[in-house]
């Protein structure tokens, strides 16, 4: 593995800003790279329907070993800031000047895929057919698996390069989450002289989370309120209040349920006031769970063990394009890239993580 290509490459990377919907100006460069590494790569139309300037990458590497298609994906897009990243290296470890995140969510990924196909490549290690899937807008709702071609995909197995922690770790199982939007509608009135004649839309959805079980419902399912909006000044009733939420379990059952009890809640308190609420309810994403026999699974620790590397399942609180590859038909699981606190200006990963993630890479594509 050539450690000083790696590193320059991942920098290179970093400092191209691709925010989800934004994610045109680093997919050009990507799709040059990829076509250099001898993939033919097509740019399907995710972007149209998900409002981004460039729809997902779709690499394919023709194999000269008769097995089946795999497929390695990591995103394009990045949570800000990620304007003028100036990635800085100390120790041995990677991390941004502190006023914008890394950007290691997903470029350790694309490194990690890149190189270690580069390395099967330069070294003449025999290989399948290699389908390489860079999405778009994962952060803001998994709209590039959502959208993406699934008539161009063979592949029946996906290694998704997108886990926070050590490489090692491997999330074979995430939860389906829910979207829940309410909009309250009260009745404004002056709250020093008539304040009886107005209906507060605020006590109103503040009555509602108070009747609500929310965070760890139990040890599968999870519930938040995220957002809440609402009023104009103190000297009005407020007429108007809204607020969003989320609701999350490993089991789809469960989720229905602490839905509905979400939304009984919301109805219940605006009943009791005589105020009027607006409930919409998004399924954002369903759950997967990978058995323990399963092939992919057995790629991974042959892989793994080749490098010395332990392998620990773990299961997900959160949602990746895993869940939809998982939903339609491709078994799919998460790997962790050796990246730190993701999603702030202090996000890390070591020089030698990126690669060792390359190493796995290669070592993934070798043990099938
Ligand atoms: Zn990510």
């Amino acid at each position: 593995m050539d450690k000083d290509r790696i590193i320059s490459k991942f920098i290179e990377y970093v400092k191209i800003p691709s925010p989800s919907y934004k994610e045109g100006d680093f997919a050009k460069v990507l799709k040059k790279d990829m076509e250099e590494l001898g993939f033919e790569v097509i740019v399907d139309k995710a972007g149209e329907k998900a409002g981004s300037n460039t729809g997902n990458l779709i690499g394919f590497l023709k194999g000269n070993k008769d097995v089946e298609p795999i497929m390695f994906c990591a995103h394009m897009d990045t949570v800000t800031p990620c304007e003028n990243i100036e990635p800085i290296i100390e120790d041995g470890i990677i991390k941004s000047k502190g006023n914008t995140i890394l950007s290691a969510d997903d470029k350790a990924g694309i490194i990690g895929i890149l190189e270690g196909i580069r390395y099967v490549k330069e070294n003449n290690i025999p290989h399948g057919d290699i389908e390489v899937v860079f999405t778009i807008c994962e952060e803001v709702g998994l709209y590039g698996s959502k959208y993406l071609d699934y008539s161009k995909i063979k592949s029946k197995m996906a290694f998704v390069l997108d886990a926070s922690g050590e490489i090692g770790g491997v999330n074979v199982q995430g939860p389906a989450q829910t979207q829940i939007y309410g909009k309250f509608h009260g009745k404004a009135a002056h709250a020093g002289l008539s304040p009886e004649k107005g209906i507060n839309a605020i006590q109103v959805a503040s009555k509602a989370i108070s009747n609500m079980k929310l965070l760890r419902i139990d040890e599968e399912t999870t519930a938040n309120v995220g957002i809440i909006k609402g009023g104009s000044a103190t000297n009005i009733v407020a007429d108007y209040a809204e607020m969003e939420l989320e609701a999350r379990s490993l089991k789809e059952e469960k989720l229905e349920k602490q839905v509905n009890h979400m939304i009984e809640a919301m109805e219940k308190a605006a009943k009791e006031f005589g105020a009027k609420v607006d409930i919409d309810v998004k399924y954002a994403y369903p759950t997967f769970l990978l058995n323990e026999d399963e092939p992919i699974l057995d790629i991974i620790k042959k892989a793994m063990e080749k490098l010395n590397i332990v392998y620990k399942p773990s299961t997900t609180g959160g949602g990746s394009d895993t869940n939809i590859f998982n939903s339609k038909g491709i078994k799919a699981a998460t790997l962790g890239v050796g990246m730190f606190n993701a999603h702030s200006v202090n996000e890390y990963i070591a020089c030698n993580d990126l690669v060792r993630l390359s190493q796995l890479v290669a070592s993934i594509i070798e043990s099938h």
